[in-house]
């Protein structure tokens, strides 16, 4: 546990929630007001950009303008580069937030050689710069995030350990060691990135590490940076905390979006009240060992059936239709398959699920050339000759039927159904795919135990993992689903995705929600990415107004990952790997990026996402929109 102000953190406490503010630090009476409102939807910790010693002092200021209207909320300062606005901070505040990527080093982008010997001597030079901060914090109680961004390491960590889960796990050990030898631990961690599976993969291995080195088991805050606005950034932001969260790990979160900080606190809210009530949920078997590799990302071998498994298929997206009274081809518009009278074509959306699942209905009507139609065994026996049609079997329907397609047989099972014999019998079958499902309160745990017995059996048969949801809104789906299923893609498993939400959704709502989850564990990317910062006080333009702008200009450009960024200050590191860099360099002034490079400086705002457009299109990415229908 660590006491931050009134409200500590990490034991038995409940995850705390925080966000931060994203107005200008000097402007007292804005900051103020928007603490509140952050206060009044949920927020249990604000943190404040604390860009120089001007902006450290002016804490002060909102801190009594907060005491004196009656709110006694722990205020965090957010630090980069500067070690003397978080000494000023640290006496002033609860809490302090300091990069160690940019800490004690500048950000050069060069890859240098060190000897032992030069490494050391950098660890002796950031002790120097570091200690006076641990010792105010000591002496005024003030506790301290050491919070790394996989986007803003130091060109020594780089050097030795890469842009890397590993790397990001040292560079926050660097200063932690530094703390324990102060016997200073009232420490929170975190292991940011705008990447689910990296993040994922840090946070796990810093708690690994954390245990092989006999440091103590401190608070995690958990985030995925930059992670965008809508409905985008709520999956991704879901795949990464909520994935951890079913692993057991985080103390407090932070949703990042870029939209007001009041909208990011319903999200983390429900995100961490989830499991309020998930204490006593159904055991599951344990472990004898363990076959997944929870520090890389290793996709499971499932052999190829039809376009399920094997090497090269993408995880498919399985639509539920089977509560429609009738399927005619103006429904399948919601699940981007579009019908054109005067061509007499389909055109079909990257977004276009792979097969419809009618349950007892049936399709009396031409389908689309790439979609196939999964029906009940026994609706399926009258339709077995009609092309692309497939069965679905309960598991031990399966095991007694005497007839079976050739090419693609689903089999539904959960843990409990999938017995020894069961699973030997699929295993011997090349047209089975198996469709997971859990009736578990812990389902993501379940099913992932339910992969580690296919892999202890090596059955490398394909599975479409299986999710149903009721009584839940339509947000609440888009974050529990991608929780729980983006939880098992993160770590490689999974061969396609099957969400049963009827009345949680449209339908257009759900199929998107699954290509989304793919997108944002980068499993199948259907879309371009945005990596959009969720701005702060040192914001140079309109964030979300720009973002939406670069939305609609490019959302067609499937695959190209462009990072909009307020301030040259962080976001050139934090963009990470985007493709394109939109960043505020100054008032009204843009810096383009291709990659890692500046490209165009100061671009005037007026111009700038013009610009953008024309950097595209001169480096072969751009397509216009029309040539995207197929
Ligand atoms: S990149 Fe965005 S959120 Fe990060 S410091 Fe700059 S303006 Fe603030």
């Amino acid at each position: 546990m660590v006491p931050i102000g009134d409200v500590p953190m990490g034991g038995s406490y409940p995850i705390r929630i925080q966000s931060m503010t994203t107005v200008d630090t000097m402007d007292t009476r804005g900051s103020v007001e928007q603490t509140i409102r952050m206060i009044e939807a949920g927020c249990e910790y604000v943190r404040i950009t604390a860009p120089s010693v001007k902006e450290a002092q002016n804490l002060a200021e909102i801190k009594k303008e907060l005491r004196k209207r009656g709110y006694n909320i722990p205020l965090v300062a957010d630090i980069h580069f500067t070690p003397n606005a978080a000494e000023l901070a640290a006496r002033i505040v609860e809490k302090v937030r300091i990069n160690p990527g940019n800490y004690a080093d500048k950000k050069r982008f060069e890859t240098l050689e060190y000897t032992d010997a030069t490494y050391n001597a950098e660890l002796d030079r950031i002790r120097d710069k570091f200690l006076p901060l641990i010792r105010i914090c000591k002496e005024y109680g003030t506790a301290m995030r050491i919070g790394t961004n996989h986007g803003s390491l130091s060109d020594r960590i780089m050097s030795r350990y890469g842009d890397s889960p590993l790397g990001m796990v040292e560079s926050a050990l660097e200063f932690l060691r530094i703390c324990e030898d102060e016997q200073y631990y009232n420490i929170v961690l975190s292991m940011k990135s705008s990447n689910p599976q990296v993040m994922v993969q840090a946070y796990r291995l810093l708690v690994n590490r954390l245990q092989a080195e006999n440091l103590k088991p401190y608070p995690l805050h958990l985030g995925v940076t930059e992670a965008g606005d809508g409905e985008d950034g709520r999956i991704k932001s879901s795949v990464g905390i909520g994935t951890l969260l079913e692993d057991g790990l985080g103390d407090t979160i932070r949703v990042s979006l870029t939209e007001e900080p009041e909208a990011e606190v319903p999200v983390a809210y429900a995100l961490a009240r989830r499991y309020d009530d998930r204490v006593g949920h159904a055991p599951i078997p344990p472990y004898t060992h363990y076959p997944i590799t929870p520090f890389e990302y290793n996709r499971r071998h499932a052999r190829q059936v039809l376009n399920f498994g094997g090497e090269h298929h993408i995880p498919r997206v399985v639509a539920d239709f089977s509560h429609k009274d009738k399927l005619t081809p103006a429904s399948l518009f919601a699940l981007g398959y579009h019908y054109s009278v005067p061509l007499d074509k389909w055109n079909i959306a990257d977004t276009a699920c792979d097969y419809i699942y009618l349950g007892d209905k049936v399709a009396d009507f031409e389908i689309p050339g790439t979609l196939g139609l999964i029906y009940d065994y026994p609706t399926w026996l009258a339709q077995r000759t009609r092309d692309r049609s497939y069965p679905v079997f309960e598991a031990d329907q399966y095991i007694k039927a005497l007839d079976r397609s050739q090419q693609l047989n689903f089999v539904r099972a959960d843990i409990h159904t999938l017995s020894d014999v069961r699973l030997e019998t699929i295993k011997q079958d090349p047209t089975v795919v198996l469709v997971m499902n859990t009736n578990n309160a812990h389902g993501m745990a379940e099913q992932r135990r339910v992969f580690a017995m296919l892999m202890e059996h090596a059955c490398d048969v394909p599975v479409l993992i299986e999710r149903d949801y009721e009584r839940i809104s339509g947000e609440q789906l888009q974050l529990f689903s991608a929780t729980d299923i983006g939880g098992l893609f993160v770590d490689g498993l999974g061969d396609g995705i099957f969400i049963r939400a009827q009345g949680c959704a449209p339908d257009k709502q759900i199929n998107e929600t699954a290509f989304n989850i793919l997108q944002a564990t980068r499993t199948r990317i259907s879309k371009t990415e945005y990596i959009s910062c969720p701005s702060c006080g040192r914001t140079l333009f309109d964030l979300q107004e720009t973002t939406a702008r670069i939305r609609s200009r490019t959302s067609h450009l499937k695959g190209i990952k462009i990072g909009i960024m307020g301030c040259i200050v962080n976001g050139p590191g934090e963009m990470a790997d985007a493709d394109y860099g939109y960043v505020g360099s100054g008032p009204g002034r843009i810096t383009l990026y291709k990659g890692k490079e500046v490209v165009r400086r100061n671009v005037p705002t007026a111009k700038a996402v013009d610009e953008l457009i024309e950097l595209i299109r001169e480096h072969g990415d751009w397509l216009e929109q029309e040539s995207m229908v197929s």
